[in-house]
């Protein structure tokens, strides 16, 4: 979408199991009922996982629902091809604008800009989520009941291996380009969790699947050059994408985004490369003052103005600064 990156957002989320949890995965054979586990990468050893790709879809569909309980139109349908407000941002924008442009990305239902499409990458980008410690499955055994007849199978009991409440996992969340309402709608979709409305994995409505989802650490960090540019006279606040984009990637919303936490403390550069940025990091009761403010400064005055809220007008052709 932009031809380059002016603010990256990088998110520490630590997920701890409230209820028993069972996540197949997606490759799951049918009835198997153990939890998915891969091979974490940093140590090569086999653990427990929430995959990335359930993880975003969890999210994916949370988010939407949050938006259309506003208006509609605030997210499209993925799967709806026919003509209409819902229709799927994919189906609407094939053939019509260059893939991964702005354009493309301002076309898009806000859903789309953030989680992707098929005429946008999307600007999030997740991570697996790998289990702490060495949790151990609590073997659960369920009555099979006849999908036709709504009775019980004769004999089918069946056996799964959900992992106890209270097993952590971690990961972490990238937003390239990252615009304040979209972390105020991923607070949103952290807190619609945390409090049991979305669930995740298997026998969600045998009460399974309830996750506490908190950041515990989210970093910012912008090209050194054009944050100085940008925030003269105010030292360490946090900008948006939009703030610093220059030239086509520049785009008018009808209002400005706000500049949060004035006063944060830039760290220190350690090499050479560093040296390029300006990085934030954002903890403890700063973050909750980020999410707070990125629902109330950034997401809400949006969503008031409904579909206008997000729509771009024409590229400010404004040189930098
Ligand atoms: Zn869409």
């Amino acid at each position: 979408m932009y031809r380059r990156l002016y603010a990256q957002c990088d998110l520490d989320v630590q997920i701890t199991a409230q209820s028993a949890l069972l996540v197949q995965g997606t490759q799951a054979p049918e009835g198997a009922g153990t939890f998915y586990r891969a091979r974490d990468p940093t140590d090569g050893r086999e653990r427990f996982c929430i995959p990335a790709t359930t993880l975003k879809g969890v999210w994916r569909s949370a988010a939407e629902r949050i938006l259309r309980s506003f208006e509609p139109w605030l997210a499209c349908d993925p799967f709806e091809v026919k003509k209409g407000d819902s229709q799927s941002c994919s189906k609407r924008l094939e053939g019509s604008l260059a893939a991964d442009s702005p354009q493309a990305y301002g076309a898009m239902c806000p859903v789309c800009r953030l989680f992707g499409s098929t005429a946008h990458a999307g600007l999030l980008q997740l991570q697996d989520a790998w289990a702490m410690g060495n949790p151990r499955p609590e073997p659960q055994t369920g009555i099979a009941i006849d999908r036709f007849t709504g009775g019980v199978k004769y004999g089918a009991l069946y056996s799964y291996e959900p992992l106890p409440a209270g097993t952590r996992f971690t990961t972490h969340v990238t937003v390239h380009n990252v615009e304040f309402w979209q972390l105020g709608l991923l607070a949103l979709v952290s807190r619609e969790m945390s409090q049991g409305r979305v669930r995740i994995g298997s026998g969600t409505r045998k009460g399974l699947g309830h996750v506490e989802v908190v950041w515990t650490r989210a970093e910012f960090r912008y090209p050194k050059e054009l944050y100085e540019q940008a925030s003269v006279g105010q030292a360490g606040v946090l900008v948006s994408a939009q703030a610093l984009a220059v030239d086509g990637d520049r785009v008018n919303y009808p209002d400005a985004e706000p500049w949060l936490l004035p006063g944060l403390r830039s760290q220190p550069a350690n090499d050479w490369a560093d040296a390029l940025w300006t990085s934030f990091w954002v903890t403890e009761n700063d973050l909750s003052r980020l999410q707070i403010d990125c629902v109330e400064r950034a997401l809400a005055p949006k969503l008031r103005l409904g579909r206008a809220g997000f729509a771009y007008g024409a590229p400010a052709q404004t040189g930098g600064g």
